[in-house]
């Protein structure tokens, strides 16, 4: 095990990172906080590069994850383009089941790994290929877009994947009136004003996924949150209701969140999203307030330093992600075509 002096060091750099961040409410990482986990960052890190692995974490990971241990850290997009560029044997996916998947299926000679076991996703579970493939039959001869949220499966039987952030161009450059998208619901009905505002004049009809963390934001919030913090700017993901972002300052993705807070001249921000996402603002605005009263995704929550480390010294049969070749080599053109059509 580590030792007295290395544990300090490592302590030390810990605070460094997360020094800004909120433990809990009200409270910020402690240097002793950081002297409780150093001990598994520490055997994390040595034994990532005697096993030759790389750590893929998404932004709603916790923040000794991210900042104690990742390789790189960032939105499904973002680490499924990382995942592609892994060099190292092994990929150890810190996100939910549907990512690490995405991962094993552009780069299938890794070995993927998965800390938090088969950790789930409302939206990626709320269909299977199979809806799928009975919901086309309802919309012969339309191309179907499928958000990045969702299992090999259904992007097996979809014809474009997209996320968030390129979603409406996407949408608007494909030819024809009628758009089938799957498997969000919330994220459909935002597609469908965020077309409307481009002026692009399309059907798009949906399944009926959500997702659990950001399905739940009502308006009342938005506007208690104004009431609360005058000038505060407000933003939130559109896998919320499109009457709720219809009220708030910015709506788009992670990665489109921390651009836009890093931007701003503004010093006070209300983030209607998920916790993991709010602590990287943190880490990277500490001159900025960030106000955040809920938005935790339990599934993300499943990965922990203790399974990570796990999963490098030996990992357990559902910690290991493998796809169905036939099903991988579908996904992967659903998938490639967004990276083509994203340029
Ligand atoms: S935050 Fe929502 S969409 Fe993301 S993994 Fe959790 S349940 Fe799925």
């Amino acid at each position: 095990m580590p030792s007295g002096g290395n544990i300090e060091w490592e302590s030390a750099r810990l605070f460094s990172q997360l020094k800004n961040i909120s433990l809990r409410p009200g409270a910020k990482w402690t240097l002793g906080d950081c002297r409780v986990v150093a001990p598994y960052t520490l055997e994390i890190n040595r034994l990532k590069k005697e096993k030759d692995a790389f750590i893929l974490a998404h932004s709603y990971t916790n923040p000794e994850i991210m900042y104690g241990v990742a390789d790189a850290v960032g939105d499904s997009y973002g680490l499924s383009l990382a995942a592609s560029k892994v060099k190292q044997k092994t990929i150890i996916f810190a996100g939910v089941w549907f990512m690490a998947e995405t991962a094993k299926i552009i780069n299938p000679s890794k070995t993927v790994l998965i800390p938090g076991g088969r950790a789930g996703c409302t939206l990626a579970d709320s269909m299977t290929g199979e809806d799928l493939v009975n919901f086309k039959k309802k919309h012969p001869g339309a191309p179907v877009l499928c958000y990045i949220n969702s299992s090999a499966e259904v992007k097996a039987q979809a014809d474009i994947c997209v996320t968030s952030a390129n979603v409406a161009s996407i949408a608007a450059k494909i030819s024809g009136d009628k758009i089938i998208f799957a498997p969000d619901m919330l994220m459909a009905q935002n597609l469908i004003v965020m077309l409307r505002a481009q002026g692009v004049k399309k059907e798009i009809v949906y399944t009926g996924g959500s997702c659990c963390v950001h399905d739940k934001y009502t308006a009342d919030e938005v506007k208690n949150m104004r009431a609360k913090y005058p000038g505060i700017k407000i933003l939130i993901h559109p896998e919320a209701p499109p009457d709720v972002c219809a009220l708030c300052d910015y709506v788009g993705g992670t990665e489109g969140m921390l651009k836009y807070v890093a931007a701003s001249k503004d010093k006070t921000f209300g983030l209607l999203t998920e916790i993991g996402l709010v602590n990287r603002l943190e880490h990277d605005n500490p001159g900025k307030t960030i106000i955040w009263e809920r938005g935790t995704c339990a599934y993300m929550k499943k990965n922990t330093l203790f399974n990570t480390l796990a999963a490098l010294k030996e990992p357990s049969a559902r910690q290991i992600v493998d796809v169905e070749e036939k099903t991988a080599r579908a996904a992967l053109k659903c998938i490639d075509k967004m990276f083509e059509m994203s340029k």
